[in-house]
């Protein structure tokens, strides 16, 4: 094979001539770029990248020239990628052409075993399973706590309307920070190192972006754990594999589960004792301990179900909607 990646390999059919970066992707390609800048002391160039308008091919070309290992031109810069090789694949994604084999290898490797794109849902595992551990420190448990809303006016909360998105409660609830620290319990647990702020980037409202790779100690203690949700790293694709549109994220409402931010809240924990409402009904079936406010998990009920029903003097705790008092 030619080291400059020859136009015979490509037409022999070895790789694609265009690929897609997912929109995901997208956001690997940025993160990974951010982090060799800065273990190559070009901090400088991350943000000189960084600052280029949004949404432009020619900043998403430099990013991708220097996973690529292309030199910085005259100017210290790094020259994009070519901005004719580069086309928007609808709104989910990059797609680039003329790869050369090399390239094509890396750069799939890089997004599907490098880095890793842990969705909400497989987090909230994570979440969930930090909550369960019985050596749980009590610093990580006030941080791990779920805070309640303030009571809505005169506690007169109402349960919002199905389907309506009403707040992004369950996505501000489920910060990036409250992940980082249940990873980190986890991985204490499991005598690994922990895991840095450097290492984890908050993704809007889909998930989160890890620099940590395929084999990485850390991770598979942390797969572990996510389970049956996990869900398989996405390399490059051809574009006839990617839709036109990322997925959309579930639609965010009162009632989204905290935790998983999948599932919906319809049942309180421990009905006689603190009635707290945060989670659906399949993570709380796994919590031992309350995430609002730690007491041991006696058991859960449906709201229209609790002894005593919803009154004034018996509201749910919700932590959404603050008080629900009917
Ligand atoms: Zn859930
Ligand atoms: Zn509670």
């Amino acid at each position: 094979m030619s080291p400059t990646g020859s136009v015979g390999s490509i037409l022999s059919g070895d790789i694609p001539l265009s690929v897609v970066i997912t929109d995901v992707n997208m956001a690997k390609v940025y993160t990974l770029m951010a982090k060799k800048s800065r273990e190559r002391g070009q901090q400088a160039e991350a943000d000189h990248i960084n600052t280029q308008s949004r949404g432009s091919e020619v900043k998403f070309g430099r990013a991708l020239n220097v996973l690529l290992n292309v030199p910085t031109g005259a100017d210290g810069h790094f020259t994009p990628y070519s901005p004719a090789d580069l086309q928007f694949h609808g709104r989910n994604g990059m797609m680039v052409s003329n790869l050369s084999p090399q390239q094509h290898r890396l750069l799939h490797r890089a997004l599907k075993y490098d880095m890793w794109f842990v969705s909400r849902r497989e987090a909230g595992q994570i979440y969930a399973a930090a909550l369960s551990l019985p050596s749980l420190a009590q610093e990580d448990k006030s941080r791990l706590q779920i805070e309640a809303r303030p009571s809505l006016a005169g506690g007169q909360g109402r349960f919002a309307r199905r389907g309506v998105a009403t707040t992004t409660a369950a996505f501000d609830l489920q910060t990036g920070n409250k992940i980082l620290v249940a990873m980190n319990a986890v991985l204490r647990a499991a005598g690994k190192p922990e895991i840095s702020e450097t290492e984890i980037h908050f993704r809007g409202n889909n998930g989160y972006i890890l620099t940590i790779s395929q084999f990485n100690e850390r991770r598979l203690a942390l797969v572990e754990k996510i389970g049956d949700a996990l869900v398989d790293q996405e390399g490059l694709k051809q574009p006839h594999e990617v839709n036109m549109f990322p997925p959309q994220d579930p639609p965010c409402t009162n009632e989204t589960c905290i935790i998983c931010c999948d599932g919906s809240i319809t049942s309180a924990i421990n009905p006689a004792g603190c009635r707290h409402a945060f989670a659906c009904d399949t993570c709380l079936d796994k919590l031992p301990r309350c995430a609002m406010c730690q007491a041991v998990k006696t058991g859960k009920a449906p709201f229209h179900q609790l002894v005593p029903p919803i009154s004034r003097d018996h509201p749910v705790y919700h932590a959404a909607l603050g008080d629900v008092t009917f």
